[in-house]
């Protein structure tokens, strides 16, 4: 069963780049939806803010075209969407000037919960800030939501939270990281922390090794120029793979509060080893039917940026000395497809005729599409063949287990901005964490710069660079199949 739906306390949200794409693609839509499966209290008001001239109709009307074009016409009810509509207005503000500070401090209620989501660039985060406290918008219970990139290394990092932590004390301060906003992301807690079944086998005495793979089918196409500039290591493994590696990882906390969970997750951070070269490959998309080169789509043909990354990690603590931690992800692979597997070693001894190495048991917790659970374990095949062995899956899809309820699991986005407004900092990174993550991810890339690293080529619609399959193979072990 789906949880009954409890609706939040009435607030204020101030979206800065309220016209933006990710207003209008998941952080509008994700509100429609909380309204419509009524979490959204109808006293709740948004209030889109950006330097474009638009009057509250015509923030209607872009976020009723932004409903229109980023949901399926069946999730929209007219109703529903006229209500929504109405709780909507927009000021002309620009974050670094002066204008329009006054007219959106007149609009934010007295005794309702305050929130301002900074869905605008990084560089912006700092002069929001600053104006929301000069003009006495922002009081001490406010929170803020704060969107990646947070930083582009531990310097730049620490210079953002140093400029947050100027207005905003930490616990007002909410880090996006839209991947622990995934349902099964948190199954994975409730799996590991609910049940007797798996913790006491979570270790390296049980567990051969773990996979991570982020894989994407799109390429970086219309932003190649911003995407180079990073690259997979700072888009994806800073922030999302390294938020799974560590809700793998860590100890159980105490209790399932912000800082508990955050405190044993940093611990996992602090744990890592720094990456060896032979244990890195990195890769650029060659030239192929979906579209031209990577390095043709970001229009620099010396570019040694990579959009592919496939690591072997460690993390150095009693209960995981000895088991990799793989992890790859990148762009124009052959499914779109992310997914933890937790790959359990063999029977210490069998009794069947059957080789070692099999690996049949494996937990794998499935992020998209498809969002679920399943767990392979070796049963006899059926039938009068003797004592033949099969390895088959135990299926907890949430659509099959669900039925149509599993299609109302909310977006990750929306489930983050009811979570902010409720007040509950769990699912966000706290600013310790963050600069841990690049305290780790700086020396790898300086390592590779250093050695003049150049990224391999490999196929569109391929795994990644054949480099990648050797990081496992040489261990005796094979990367799990991108499968849609
Ligand atoms: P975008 O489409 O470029 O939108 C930027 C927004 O900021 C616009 O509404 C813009 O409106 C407003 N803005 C720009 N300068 C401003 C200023 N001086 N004062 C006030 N408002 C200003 O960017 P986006 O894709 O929505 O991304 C927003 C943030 O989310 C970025 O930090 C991005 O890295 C992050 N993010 C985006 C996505 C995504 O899918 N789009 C995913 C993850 C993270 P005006 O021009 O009218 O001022």
């Amino acid at each position: 069963m789906v949880a009954r739906i409890i609706p939040v306390e009435p607030f204020d949200l101030v979206i800065f780049g309220g016209t933006g794409d990710l207003a209008r693609r998941k952080i509008l839509p994700g509100l429609y939806r909380r309204l419509a499966d009524g979490q959204m209290p109808p006293e709740a008001r948004v209030i889109g803010a950006a330097r474009s001239e638009m009057d509250d109709e015509g923030f209607r009307k872009l976020t009723r075209e932004s409903l229109e074009e980023f949901m399926p016409a069946s999730a929209l009810d007219k109703e529903r969407v006229e209500e929504f509509l109405s709780l909507l207005s927009y000021v002309q503000v620009d974050a670094k000037g002066d204008g329009g500070w006054a007219e959106l401090k007149e609009h934010i209620r007295p005794d309702v919960v305050h929130a301002f989501y900074f869905s605008v660039a990084p560089s912006l985060f700092g002069p929001i800030a600053e104006r929301l406290k000069d003009h006495g918008i922002a009081d001490d219970n406010a929170r803020i939501v704060v969107e990646k990139p947070f930083g582009h290394d531990l310097a730049s990092a620490k210079a953002l939270n140093q400029s947050l932590a100027c207005h905003f004390d930490e616990t007002q301060i909410y880090r996006i990281d839209h991947y622990l906003g995934k349902e099964t992301v948190q199954n994975l807690m409730a799996v590991r922390f609910g049940n007797m079944l798996f913790e006491p086998l979570w270790n390296s005495q049980y567990v051969d090794h773990i996979q991570i793979t982020v894989a994407e089918t799109v390429g970086v196409g219309g932003r190649g120029e911003y995407y180079d500039r990073s690259g997979a290591m700072r888009d994806m493994v800073q922030n999302h793979l390294l938020q799974l590696l560590c809700l793998i990882a860590m100890e159980p906390p105490s209790r399932y509060d912000p800082d508990a969970v955050r405190d044993e997750k940093l611990k996992v951070i602090r744990a890592l080893e720094p990456v060896r070269p032979d244990d890195l490959v990195r890769g650029q998309y060659r030239e192929g039917p979906d579209g031209p080169s990577y390095l043709e789509d970001v229009g620099d043909p010396r570019s040694r940026t990579e959009c592919f990354i496939a690591m072997r990690m460690s993390v150095s603590n009693w209960r995981w000395a000895g088991t990799p931690f793989y992890i790859r992800t990148g762009k124009r692979l052959k499914a779109r497809a992310s997914e933890i597997a937790i790959v359990f070693k063999d029977a210490p001894h069998s009794i069947f005729d059957v080789p070692q190495g099999r690996h049949s048991n494996v937990l794998t917790i499935r992020l998209q599409p498809n969002e679920g659970m399943q767990m392979t374990v070796t049963i006899k095949e059926p039938g009068p063949g003797g004592m033949r062995l099969i390895d088959v899956p135990l299926d907890m899809s949430f659509a099959e287990a669900l039925g149509e309820q599993a299609a109302d699991i909310p977006d990750a986005y929306e489930r983050l901005i009811m979570d902010v407004i409720r007040g509950n900092q769990t699912l966000f990174m706290r600013g310790d964490e963050v600069e841990a993550a690049w305290a780790w991810t700086d020396p790898v890339i300086a390592d590779w710069e250093a050695r003049g690293h150049v990224p391999s080529p490999y196929e569109q619609g391929s795994s990644g660079p054949d480099d990648a399959l050797m990081l496992l193979h040489r261990d005796g072990r094979r990367w799990r199949e991108i499968r849609p």
